[in-house]
């Protein structure tokens, strides 16, 4: 007897989490589970800033998926998806067969959003996955490297567009970098601009107001120069152009600014919002009752109707709703609603110094930076037990 087929596309924070949480509630006889994604390793983007500032190795921000999984129960294939097929209940993937299922759980991610800036995409950088983020370094270093004989500032500024989460996080990792980069280079540091340009009229728009200007007076005591309330009109192979006409040239120009949905998403047919799925209270997408949206992909609203931002946080608690829920569904019962508990919020900004929220506590210089350790360390606790934590504790 065929038993139901569950295809898994994406192993991010969503993905394995749902991965785990079926493997662990199913028997063989009640569904066969296949894991779909494009690199052979998840990366932890939470941490995907520090290789890309040089202050950690990539590999210290990525795992062997069949390392963290049950491969006797998850069938993994390493490829990438191409086109979902709502009609045909199947996935087009770009070196295998198409995928028949009959339960689809989408938690392929975001892509940067540009808001229409003209030439970012051509022309800034993205922290998105490891091979960005190595570019990213490389990119720098060697900028850096070309100073010694040409001596033209712009190769040595650095512009970070948004002052979101990422970037802040990022900004915080160049501050940390800078003096041993500069060393290496024979920089003097004060020659080296780190410019945060932010639309918004603050850094990290939402944030608790104390905590925020923490923050900017910890960077702009490193040097870092902030500039609020201004767009990024255009992004050029010589820096960025401001609204108002002010051109800032820089070698190396980094998009922080913002994400949207999966393009895969919005191609199969599914309603979304710049790319992302309104899902309902059980993460299923609208008109298809076998096919769930996680994570970044996906679109929760709290009491007040306003979208909860993409977050590891959020994504990890729809994978192991989904873990359970799904399992449940398949034995005939009741899923119950998905309830986002968010635990708190903490940013780095550099190894440390961090800032958060965590309950209805503040959170700030190394205390915080110790709390975003350990939340660093709990993602690894949750896929791979202790021996992962002490494998990789030294994030
Ligand atoms: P992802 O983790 O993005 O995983 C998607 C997976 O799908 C990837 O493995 C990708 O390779 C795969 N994939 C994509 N397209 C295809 C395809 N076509 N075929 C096959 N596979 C594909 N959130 C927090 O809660 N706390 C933080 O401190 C925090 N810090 C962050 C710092 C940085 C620098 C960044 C960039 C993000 C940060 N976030 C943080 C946000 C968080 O990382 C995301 O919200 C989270 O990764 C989303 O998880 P996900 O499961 O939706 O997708």
């Amino acid at each position: 007897m065929s038993v139901p087929k569950i295809v898994i596309l994406g192993a991010g924070y969503g993905g394995l989490m749902t991965a785990k949480g079926l493997a662990k509630e199913l028997k063989s006889n009640e569904a066969e589970i296949t894991l779909v994604n494009q690199n052979s390793y998840h990366y932890v983007t939470t941490e995907l800033h520090k290789p890309a500032a040089g202050t950690s190795h990539h590999d210290h921000a990525r795992l062997s998926i069949p390392s963290v999984i049950n491969t006797k129960r998850i069938h993994f294939i390493q490829d990438r998806v191409t086109a979902i097929k709502l009609e045909e209940k199947e996935v087009q993937l770009e070196n295998n067969e198409a995928l028949k299922y009959d339960y689809l759980v989408i938690g392929l991610g975001s892509a940067p959003e540009t808001f229409g800036i003209k030439g970012l995409l051509e022309n800034a950088f993205f922290i998105r996955n490891i091979a960005s983020v190595r570019t990213i370094r490389e990119h720098m270093e060697y900028m850096f490297s070309r100073y010694a004989n040409e001596k033209k500032e712009e190769l040595i500024t650095i512009v970070v567009g948004g002052a979101g989460f990422t970037g802040i996080e990022y900004v915080g990792e160049l501050v940390d970098r800078m003096p041993e980069l500069c060393r290496d280079y024979d920089i003097p540091l004060e020659k080296v601009r780190i410019i945060n340009v932010e639309a918004a009229p603050t850094v990290l728009p939402g944030f608790d107001k104390e905590l925020v200007d923490y923050a900017v007076k910890y960077l702009e005591s490193k040097g870092v120069e902030f500039l609020i309330s201004t767009p990024i009109e255009e992004c050029t192979e010589d820096g960025v152009i401001l609204k108002g006409g002010q051109e800032i040239k820089a070698a190396t120009v980094v998009w922080t600014g913002g994400v949207r949905g999966n393009k895969l998403v919005e191609e199969s047919g599914i309603e979304t919002m710049r790319g992302r799925v309104k899902v309902d209270e059980t993460l299923r997408a609208p008109g298809f009752d076998n096919v769930f949206v996680i994570g970044d992909s996906s679109l929760v609203f709290n009491e007040d109707e306003r979208p909860y931002p993409p977050t590891a946080q959020i994504s990890t608690q729809q994978g192991q709703y989904l873990g359970k829920n799904l399992a449940a569904l398949l034995r005939g019962e009741e899923m119950k609603p998905f309830k986002y508990m968010p635990k708190g919020t903490v940013a780095s900004l550099g190894r440390k110094e961090a800032i958060g929220v965590v309950g209805n506590k503040k959170l700030k210089g190394g205390a915080a930076a110790f709390m975003k350790k350990v939340i660093d360390l709990r993602w690894f606790y949750l896929l791979g037990g202790f021996s992962l934590v002490l494998r990789k504790g030294k994030l």
